[in-house]
């Protein structure tokens, strides 16, 4: 069995050096606390990013497990049926007002089948047959994606990413993606050509690219550009999505209704899940053939997430996520207001918070750890926090009082003033 001690002080040299990661190696993790090796306590304000949504050894989650692994069904493929896939999908059809369910295991592979099902739907509307040649349909192929946009890392969705630090090194990435400002709604409505673009994509409050929303106006004038021109509305819900802002979507509340949903980080409580939502009439472009997945909706992985998802879509438990969503919204005012010149601006809604510093976040983020909270940056300037979404008020109290602490110190430290600039190690 496992022994955390033979763990080495230092990363091994055996594992890709494509992160750069602090010191502690954790052992145990319980609610909101995650255990070093040493036995020193850190309270989680990353969930993972956004993954261990019911926290950490929730029981929910280990009753789950435990009864898939004791039954001796963890796999069967996609040859075969399952029950636990079929209910999940019948009860996140209930939740999001979509009508079919298709099963993955990440959100950047969500987001690749996304973009396969809206090039199918954009191709099948134009008369596209297989024997086909050059129909007007297959030039329909365009994608429209944001300035700060993050949808993953495989050769489409990484082609939608908008940071161009990760697409150079690989290039050529999938063609035809334009990037627009969401600041410019005019040129969002230019960029939509009904003759070349398949798919809008947009997150409906950014994570990656620094906990930015998108207005419920513009989200409603999107649908309404989109539906007019014959062009797939897919929301990226990876981050926002499943209850993190306090409605089961984060798009609820604006009344729209995507083509495409996507879903994934916290579906099965930090097991491997994404999961792609369509409308009927998207869905009706794919056939058997079409796409597939060998784990994707696996008996295991699915038990685990039917629990999490009844879980987080009790009214009781996203009444909870709104409150204490307001709880830190407060808090967080009142820390901008003590600190005008070390804090910018505050953005986000429910649990998913960025707070935009005058300087570099890594420092901020270092130091954070060294006292015991885990915090993650969000692009080079913006805190992000993403408490699991059972975290108390009395959490939220003790972890802004450890991140001021840190802010207060990287301030001080960097020369006197708030102004002065900070460097250290990148960002995760
Ligand atoms: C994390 C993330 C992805 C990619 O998910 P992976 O599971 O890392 O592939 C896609 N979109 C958004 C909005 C994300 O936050």
């Amino acid at each position: 069995m496992f022994d955390p001690q033979q763990v080495s002080p230092k990363e091994t040299d055996a594992l890709l050096g494509v992160y750069r990661r602090p010191d502690p190696v954790f052992v145990s993790g319980e609610g909101c606390e995650l255990i070093d090796r040493e036995g020193r306590r850190y309270l989680d304000f990353t969930s993972g990013i956004g993954v261990s949504a019911l926290g950490h050894g929730h029981p929910l989650i280990r009753q789950a497990a435990t009864e898939a692994i004791d039954r001796g069904l963890v796999h069967t493929s996609n040859l075969y049926r399952t029950g636990p896939g079929e209910l999940l999908a019948e009860l996140l059809r209930d939740r999001t007002g979509m009508d079919r369910v298709f099963f993955c295991n990440s959100g950047g592979e969500a987001m690749e089948a996304a973009l396969k099902f809206s090039r199918k739907h954009a191709r099948m509307r134009a008369g596209w047959t297989l024997e086909g040649g050059d129909e007007p349909g297959y030039r329909k192929t365009g994608v429209i994606a944001f300035h700060g946009a993050f949808h993953g890392r495989l050769f489409g969705s990484l082609a939608a990413t908008h940071k161009a630090q990760y697409r150079a090194p690989f290039e050529p990435v999938m063609p035809g993606v334009s990037f627009v400002d969401a600041s410019d709604p005019a040129a969002v409505d230019t960029a939509l050509d009904p003759e070349r673009i398949a798919a809008l994509v947009v997150e409906p409050i950014q994570g990656e690219g620094g906990v930015r929303p998108i207005p419920d106006a513009l989200l409603r004038d999107m649908r309404r550009w989109t539906s007019d021109r014959g062009i797939a509305l897919v929301l990226d819900e990876v981050q926002c999505g499943v209850g993190r802002t306090g409605t089961f979507c984060a798009h609820e509340d604006s009344g729209i209704r995507p083509d495409i949903l996507v879903l994934a980080k916290p579906l099965a409580g930090g097991f491997p899940m994404g999961a792609v939502l369509l409308s009927e009439d998207v869905a009706s472009s794919l056939h058997p053939g079409d796409h597939g997945t060998t784990f994707g909706g696996g008996p295991f992985t699915a038990a685990v997430a039917l629990a999490v998802v009844s879980e987080i879509s009790r009214p009781a438990f996203l009444e909870g996520v709104r409150a204490r969503g307001q709880h830190l919204e407060r808090k967080l005012q009142q820390l901008a207001r003590r600190h005008p010149g070390l804090i910018r601006e505050v953005r986000g809604r429910g649990l998913m918070r960025g707070i935009e510093l005058d300087r570099e976040v890594a420092p901020v983020v270092a130091r954070a750890l060294e006292k015991g909270l885990l915090l993650v940056g969000a692009g080079p300037r913006t805190v992000r926090i993403l408490p699991p979404l059972v975290i108390t008020d009395e959490e939220i109290v003790r972890g802004l009082d450890l991140m001021e602490e840190a802010m207060e110190e990287v301030a001080g430290s960097a020369g006197g003033g708030v102004t002065g600039s900070a460097t250290g190690q990148a960002g995760s």
